[in-house]
C-alpha cells in the first residue's frame, strides 16, 4: 500500500471506485405531486425586473419543474417561519436536508 501510493503510474491509472461510500437510500413518492423537492438558487445575472434569485420546485415522481424567478429573498434562512407557517397551515410535511448531509434525509 505505501509502494502503490508513491508510485506515479498507480496513482494516474488505477482503476477508481465509482460505487459510492454507503447505500442509496431512494425517495419514495408512490403518486405524483404528493412529495417535492424545493430549492433556491441565487443569486444570478440581473433579468428584467432585478430578480436575481429562482425558486425551483421538481415533484418526485414526475420529476414535473415549476420555476419562480425573484428579485429578493427576504426570510434569514431558507425554511424560515414564514415558510413553516405556510406549511403547518395547509398539513404539508417539511423534511429539511442538505446534498451535504445526505443523513438528514431521514
Ligand atoms: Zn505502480
Amino acid at each position: 500500500m505505501e509502494y502503490a501510493k508513491k508510485c506515479d503510474a498507480c496513482q494516474r491509472h488505477a482503476p477508481v471506485n465509482h460505487q459510492p461510500a454507503e447505500p442509496l437510500h431512494p425517495v419514495i413518492s408512490p403518486w405524483p405531486f404528493m412529495k417535492w423537492g424545493m430549492d433556491i438558487v441565487g443569486p444570478l445575472p440581473k433579468a428584467p425586473g432585478n430578480k436575481v434569485y429562482m425558486l425551483a420546485m421538481t415533484d418526485y415522481f414526475s420529476k414535473w419543474i415549476e420555476a419562480e424567478s425573484f428579485s429578493q429573498v427576504t426570510e434569514a434562512q431558507f425554511i424560515g417561519n414564514k415558510t413553516e407557517a405556510f406549511c403547518a397551515r395547509w398539513n404539508i410535511s417539511l423534511q429539511k436536508s442538505t446534498p451535504r448531509n445526505p443523513q438528514s434525509n431521514g
